[in-house]
């Protein structure tokens, strides 16, 4: 099969238009065809390597595994067919630690994300587990369906499961014209709240704003503007929780968050030291939860919300896969609103 796939760590030029052996059914497993995939932060972290990541090469990156059922275990009793149209959920899990077993999905001692330890969406065929599929919801493009997995995941679990808040609060969401900013902002929107979305990009003002933030601050302003604004907005009390990407800037995290609040961290955009002024926390009994990704279910949730709130993936850009250097280029600076598309069928 055609795949994108890196040889060695390193920047985009290590991603290479090769042919691999296609991936073999096995028992438990469905072979997926690809149309469409799309590009995460992960990917980038996954290529560059890191310390404590096993990778072998060569290595075919992607989380974002959706298309066709090419073939499926003929064991398997899920009522998927071969034919079908499908969405995997990213987290692999063990089904058989202490975690899984007593139904902590999200903890498992062995935990992996598709195309991070395992060969990923960057090809023509991904090998994914059955019970990691969910049907692709009626309405859904191949692009929009190429976009959910990484992001929706983790921006559904970071909102709804931890951010501890209800219909009427005031969420603010750091990075929010990114990947998982987006959906958080969307489904927050969604949920009833009021959304203050931080942002570099003088450009994503008008987007973000089309996509449901009542207020967008210019991340530039710094700590201390960045606390007036949220004030001003929430007459001194602060936002009920945040949904934080930057890591370093946990402590203007911790100013704006009101009594009660929740901090859910799910990434170190902007580094991963950080000090904290404590007094804050105990004083203000504020909660700090760390994410990554979901558990199938709330994934499963995920979709189903989105489809009944029609809320619409936003597609940035679509490019060929063979321009899959050049999608990851682009993700590194930020260039585009939006998910980047990979078209395995114009390759
Ligand atoms: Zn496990």
């Amino acid at each position: 099969m055609r795949a994108v796939a890196f040889y060695e760590h390193g920047p985009p030029d290590v991603l290479r238009m090769t042919e691999i052996g296609d991936p073999n059914p096995e028992r438990g497993y469905a072979i997926i065809r690809i149309s469409k995939t799309s590009v995460n932060r992960l990917d980038i972290l996954t290529r560059y390597g890191y310390v404590g990541l096993k990778t072998e090469m060569p290595h075919i990156p992607g989380s974002d595994v959706s298309g066709t059922i090419e073939a499926i275990d003929e064991h398997d009793s899920s009522g998927l067919s071969e034919g079908d149209r499908v969405i995997s959920h990213p987290l692999i899990t063990c089904g058989l630690c202490d975690m899984c077993k007593s139904g902590r999905e999200i903890l498992c001692r062995e935990w992996q994300v598709t195309g991070r330890e395992t060969d990923g969406s960057y090809a023509e065929l991904a090998k994914v587990r059955i019970s990691s599929l969910v049907r692709q919801p009626k309405g859904l493009s191949a692009e929009e369906a190429a976009s959910l997995p990484l992001s929706l995941s983790t921006a559904w679990r970071a909102v709804k499961s931890l951010s501890n808040t209800e219909d009427g609060d005031t969420i603010g969401i750091t990075g929010a014209s990114g990947n998982v900013g987006i959906f958080a902002t969307m489904i927050s929107k969604a949920l009833g709240m009021r959304v203050l979305a931080f942002s570099r990009d003088k450009r994503r003002e008008a987007g973000l704003k089309r996509i449901g933030a009542d207020l967008v601050i210019d991340s530039n302003l710094g700590k201390d503007g960045i606390i007036r604004e949220v004030m001003d907005y929430t007459d001194g009390y602060g936002v009920n929780a945040v949904i934080d990407c930057l890591g370093a800037d946990i402590d203007t995290c911790v100013n704006i968050v009101g009594d009660g609040g929740t901090i859910v961290s799910y990434g170190t955009l902007m580094g991963s030291g950080a000090q904290i002024d404590m007094r804050e926390i105990y004083l203000k009994s504020i909660r700090l939860v760390g994410t990554h990704v979901s558990s199938k279910s709330e994934f499963v949730d995920a979709i189903d919300f989105i489809s009944r709130n029609g809320i619409k993936p936003v597609i940035g850009k679509v490019l060929s896969i063979r321009d899959a250097a050049e999608a990851n280029r682009l993700l590194e600076k930020s260039e585009i609103f939006g998910k980047i598309i990979l078209d395995m069928d114009s390759g």
